[in-house]
């Protein structure tokens, strides 16, 4: 997962992709960067940092970079090592033209002649043809297969090259002063079309556009390119590939912003489904604890955490009635069972796409704190939106009894995480997640919590709308859209 931007045919077009880095840095903490085609001179400049967009923003002179059209990139590392070189957007020349690539996703093959091979291999063959490459991840090879493509001009070659790349890839292509955007046929993640004036905005989420006062036009279709000229004309090509879709549904669990729209549905809704449907489940196994405190692990369980919430006061309330209790017994504080038990540090990090273990360890520790007046003396329901490795939620969980919890169950408004994903998102090694080793009861013993409730696979699916028809679950233990072998 990343985060890309991109615009064209906009006056300092430099300033609104630095503002639209910031608006999607919570898909990449990592490294920041913005490449805009300087018309007057015809130079592409460019710039990467490491660390957040605002440092990027603090380091660049906006007006330094003249031009109407350009992209930006946030970056969250999945394939390649956590360095500079490996910060996008990634520029190259041959034969006399500069392009800038910035790419969410993962490619995974690529067809190379007669064959399929993956990004190690075709990396290995054009290594041994002299192609000598400077990063470590996936996304430079797209280069070298354009440099390569059998066709004349470089649009055809781009085009050519998109119909043989297998894998996840939303991208932005700036070439001189044109912008060519393109989205895989099986539309993993998202990407966003909207307009600014004349000009158009291209972003991963459209909660960026709210930001920015940039009306939202529609989402990039699966398969679909657009390439747009300096003069404004959109021209629209498709990746002539039939495939099944596969929108990453861990979008809806994790990555997405709640107040974004991706696939047709919004996140804050689709998320609050899954709370309810976890409650619901809880509630059909008796197990859902109605005088319980429901608190919330910030930022991402937030919204599920209302639809979990609605379950048990839904419950109260039908006990309430069924009791026929006199109204005026009725306490305030007998209505909402609801805190934020456990704050977060305002300056802290999205701690899942931190880049390594260390970090994620001391960033848990100095992300969250327990407020000791809201939860002692209580029963707690946390609510997460997931368990990966499983550390953080055990720090939670000792935590929250440390300051006088008497119980604390775990609600998680997603599945177990039992798979890699290839597509995008860092889980590969599935050595560490913690549900492909431990039982769900040996998780909870693990964790320490009083009882622990996944949502499951079928009802995560109903939230996700036509019975996850069209989504990729694969992590959560169903098929892969694409062989990763
Ligand atoms: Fe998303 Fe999981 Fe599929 Fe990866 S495997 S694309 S994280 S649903």
């Amino acid at each position: 997962m990343c985060g890309i931007f991109g615009c064209i045919g906009v006056e300092e077009a430099a300033r609104l992709i630095l503002d639209g880095n910031f608006c999607l840095n919570h898909r990449g903490q990592e490294g920041a960067g913005l490449a805009v085609w300087n018309p007057e001179n015809e130079e592409l400049n460019f710039e990467r940092r490491f660390g957040l967009a605002s440092h990027l923003k603090q380091k660049v002179d906006p007006t330094k970079f003249k031009g109407f059209s350009g992209i930006g990139h946030v970056r969250y590392g999945t394939v390649g090592k956590s360095n500079i070189a490996n910060v996008q957007p990634l520029v190259r020349e041959f034969f006399g033209e500069t392009l800038a690539v910035a790419h969410n996703g993962d490619f995974i093959k690529v067809e190379f002649g007669q064959e399929v091979l993956t990004i190690p291999e075709v990396k290995n063959r054009l290594e041994k043809d002299g192609v000598v490459f400077e990063t470590t991840g996936d996304t430079e090879v797209i280069f070298a297969l354009i440099a390569r493509a059998p066709k004349e001009n470089i649009i055809d070659k781009i085009i050519y090259t998109l119909n043989h790349m297998i894998g996840a890839f939303c991208l932005l292509i700036s070439w001189r002063d044109h912008l060519i955007v393109a989205r895989d046929p099986w539309g993993f993640h998202p990407l966003w079309l909207g307009k600014y004036g004349a000009g158009y905005v291209f972003s991963s989420e459209d909660c960026a556009f709210g930001h920015l006062n940039v009306e939202p036009v529609r989402e990039i279709e699966p398969g679909e390119i657009l390439v747009i000229t300096p003069n404004l004309e959109v021209k629209h090509f498709r990746i002539e590939r039939q495939v099944i879709m596969a929108f990453c549904s861990f979008e809806y669990v994790y990555l997405a912003r709640p107040d974004s729209t991706i696939f047709g549905q919004s996140v804050s809704k689709v998320r609050r489904m899954m709370g309810q449907q976890t409650g619901l489940e809880m509630l059909e196994l008796g197990t859902l604890p109605l005088n319980a405190k429901v608190v919330p692990i910030l930022d991402s369980g937030r919204t599920s955490s209302l639809g979990l919430l609605e379950v048990i006061l839904w419950q109260r309330a039908k006990q309430m009635l069924a009791s026929k209790m006199n109204p005026e017994d009725l306490r305030l504080e007998d209505l909402l069972n609801y805190g934020f038990g456990v704050n977060r540090n305002q300056y802290s990090l999205r701690n899942f796409i931190l880049a390594d273990e260390h970090s994620r360890h001391i960033g848990a520790d100095l992300k969250h704190n327990v407020d000791r007046a809201e939860v002692e003396g209580w029963e707690i329901l946390e609510c997460d939106d997931s368990v990966v490795r499983s550390d953080t939620i055990a720090k939670h969980v000792a935590r929250l009894k440390r300051m006088g919890a008497t119980k604390v169950h775990a609600a998680i408004p997603s599945p177990r995480v039992v798979g890699s994903c290839y597509y995008g998102v860092a889980t590969r090694d599935t050595t560490k997640l913690v549900a492909n080793n431990l039982s769900l009861e040996a998780t909870r013993e693990k964790i320490g919590a009083d009882t622990l409730h996944h949502i499951s696979l079928p009802g995560f699916k109903k939230c996700l709308g036509c019975d996850g028809k069209n989504f990729c679950t694969a992590c959560f233990g169903d098929q892969y859209p694409i062989d990763p072998d």
